[in-house]
């Protein structure tokens, strides 16, 4: 069994209500099965006034092992470095994270605030957010890049707007059973951030042979006109599928890159950027000049079928 605390900072609680939708494992399952033992979660906990404080007094004493601790939201630091825009009887959370971090054998940054900023964090960034160990894509945010937590390993980033139900709780049930969790360049757990969101989508086929949609409710691929960041973001949301059935692309929604630290992008969500009729963003790993020449091809070889979009996306 591995306790936790969630602790919410500069946050919408999206993290949370998707936490509340997963259903491989539930939340439920892991407390119920005595994989977890709740400490804390603010919106989870029924708790008398001045439970928290207690539990963060006797966590910072030593009195209480903390096995996981689980931030939800951008670290605020303004104004001028105070953290007091978001404070916790009078101390500010920034203080009351870092503390706590330094107690916990893990740390997990919940949802793409937590880990490189997000939303708070976006130009003029007026509240000075930042990650809790990123700030954006630069390693160092709340936390230095160097920092570990007792285990050994950095913060483990859930990245994503909110992060996938199934990337919450099964990453804390692999924490939980004490399984190893391999990160990547952004430290977020390679079992669930290696492949593209292109992978796995319905539209795959459009794209494939360059049948682009130019307004939102056609079939073809969202990617060439529509703004679509599936081919260069990794996340899982057409692997494992959102309430066991969906996602943004398959509902006809461009994916926006929200599991990336750049994440949002001060751009045309919607629109594609392009020079010429080429996108600015290639899908990862793409040499420019060989998607040219395949794109020039691809529509050429696009079966009638497709053509005539007959099928359903
Ligand atoms: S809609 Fe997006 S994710 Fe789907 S095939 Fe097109 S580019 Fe890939």
């Amino acid at each position: 069994m591995a306790n936790l605390l969630w602790l919410q900072t500069g946050s919408c609680s999206g993290d949370t209500m998707s936490l509340l939708t997963a259903d491989g494992p539930s939340i439920e399952s892991l407390i119920r099965s005595g994989a977890i033992e709740l400490l804390w979660h603010p919106s989870l906990t029924n708790a008398p006034s001045g439970h928290l404080a207690r539990l963060i007094a006797a966590i910072e004493a030593g009195e209480q092992a903390l096995d996981i601790l689980c931030i939800e939201g951008s670290l605020i630091t303004g104004p001028v470095g105070t953290g007091m825009f978001d404070a916790y009887k009078g101390r500010p959370k920034i203080e009351i994270v870092a503390s706590l971090a330094a107690q916990a054998q893990h740390v997990v940054a919940m949802g793409t605030c937590a880990t490189f900023g997000g939303i708070p964090a976006a130009p003029p960034n007026p509240t000075d957010c930042t990650g809790l160990q990123f700030d954006r894509a630069l390693p160092g945010g709340l936390l230095p890049a160097d920092w570990r937590s007792r285990s050994g390993q950095p913060v483990i980033n859930l990245a994503g707007c909110p992060v996938h139900p199934l990337t919450i709780t099964r990453c804390l049930a692999m924490l939980a059973a004490g399984l190893p969790l391999e990160l990547d360049f952004l430290n977020r757990p390679t079992a669930f951030f290696s492949s593209t969101v292109h992978q796995g989508c319905t539209r795959n086929e459009y794209h494939e042979y360059d049948m682009e949609d130019h307004q939102l409710g056609e079939r073809g691929c969202l990617y060439f006109n529509l703004g679509c960041q599936g081919p260069m973001t990794l996340a899982n949301c057409n692997s494992a599928l959102w309430n066991g059935r969906s996602s943004k692309t398959r509902a006809g929604v461009p994916c926006f890159g929200c599991t990336s630290p750049d994440f949002p992008r001060d751009v045309d969500l919607f629109r594609t950027e392009k020079i010429g009729a080429v996108p600015v963003n290639l899908p990862l790993g793409v040499a420019r000049a060989h998607y040219m020449a395949y794109k020039n091809l691809a529509l050429k070889a696009a079966p009638d079928r497709l053509k005539d979009r007959e099928m359903e996306p």
